[in-house]
Parts: C-alpha cells; sequence; structure tokens
C-alpha cells in the first residue's frame, strides 16, 4: 500500500514535473516564435515604409566602376549610361500582376502596380511613381527638353516622364523594363542593395 501511494505520488509528481516541461518548452518555443515573427515584421515594415515612399532611405553612393561588376551589361548600360532599350523588348510591359517595381540597381521600390498602364508605347508605363523615390532633371539628348528621371537612392537611370498620361496625374512615366524587377503582391521585397 504504502509503496503504491508512494509511487503513486512519484507519479503524480513526475507527470507535474513533465507538464512543466512541456509547458516551458512551450513557452519558450512561442517567445522564439514570437521573436522570429517580429524580427520578420520588423524587415516587412521597413519593407512596407520603402514602398509608401516616406523618404526613410540614405541615398546610395556608388562608383559605375563598382556598378558594372554588380550588374548584367544590358541593365547596366540602361542604368548608369542612360541608354533605352528597343521598345517592346521587356516582358515588364505586359506585366499585369498586383505587385512592385523595384529599382534593378537598388532594389528601392520605385512604382506600384496600381499606377501602371499600358500606353502603347512598348515601354512599362505608369501614371505616378512613389512619392519621393524618383528625381528627375532635364535632358536635351534629342535636342527637345526632356524631363529624365532616375532611382532616387542610387541615381540609377529609369526612363522619361511626359505629361500625356492619363487622370489623375496627366503624366506618363515611361520606364526601361531592364532597369526595374517586378516583385508580386505576397512575395517579400527585397533587401535594399548596399
Ligand atoms: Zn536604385
Amino acid at each position: 500500500m504504502r509503496d503504491e501511494r508512494s509511487s503513486g505520488i512519484d507519479r503524480r509528481h513526475f507527470l507535474a514535473l513533465s507538464a512543466a516541461g512541456v509547458l516551458t518548452a512551450l513557452g519558450l518555443g512561442r517567445f522564439a516564435a514570437a521573436r522570429a515573427e517580429s524580427e520578420r515584421e520588423g524587415a516587412d515594415v521597413a519593407s512596407a515604409k520603402a514602398a509608401k515612399g516616406d523618404g526613410s532611405f540614405e541615398p546610395l553612393e556608388k562608383s559605375k566602376a563598382e556598378w558594372r561588376e554588380m550588374l548584367p551589361a544590358d541593365r547596366f548600360a540602361i542604368l548608369f549610361q542612360e541608354g533605352t532599350e528597343r521598345p517592346g523588348s521587356s516582358p515588364l510591359d505586359g506585366e499585369k500582376r498586383e505587385g512592385t517595381f523595384v529599382c534593378a540597381a537598388c532594389f528601392l521600390p520605385l512604382f506600384d502596380s496600381s499606377a501602371k498602364y499600358d500606353s502603347g508605347t512598348g515601354w512599362p508605363s505608369f501614371f505616378e511613381a512613389i512619392p519621393n523615390h524618383v528625381g528627375t532633371k532635364r535632358d536635351f539628348k534629342l535636342l527637345l527638353p526632356r524631363t529624365e528621371y532616375h532611382c532616387a537612392r542610387c541615381g540609377g537611370h529609369q526612363g522619361h516622364v511626359f505629361d500625356d498620361g492619363p487622370p489623375p496625374t496627366g503624366k506618363r512615366y515611361c520606364n526601361n523594363g531592364l532597369a526595374l524587377e517586378f516583385v508580386p503582391a505576397g512575395d517579400v521585397l527585397p533587401a535594399l542593395r548596399t
């Protein structure tokens, strides 16, 4: 009897300890999961902030030689030698999914798919850029003045902006597809290149 009771107590004690162990393990597991979640959220928040265009990024200073090393030759020619791709050559011209178009050099989000439209020019076109994420300058390459625009973070050339776009802005951002990369909605935006 005595031994049975004692073993019963031991068993209850053992079960209690086990339960505590399981709870501790669960608790720690939850904590680790919560921490991983919050770290992931941190990354997402940074990407989401960048996507909204609150201008919270530092300019990225890199020499053309560095970019030449990092980028494929065709992308480099557009982004850092102000080249223009052949119209109709970019698969991004026909890209109709929801998502974000990021600078192909530094990955700063430049356009949201909600601002994309078919301009019929053969180049991906947008009526609006993400606020503060593109800079502009006058360009006299074709004699008639045009407004060149580029990534506000790395300076990579994107295209030209014209005043014949659709409402609500009336702007047409005529972009080289090679200067952009498309990130479908639901995919994590790439970390900004450093
Ligand atoms: Zn860039």
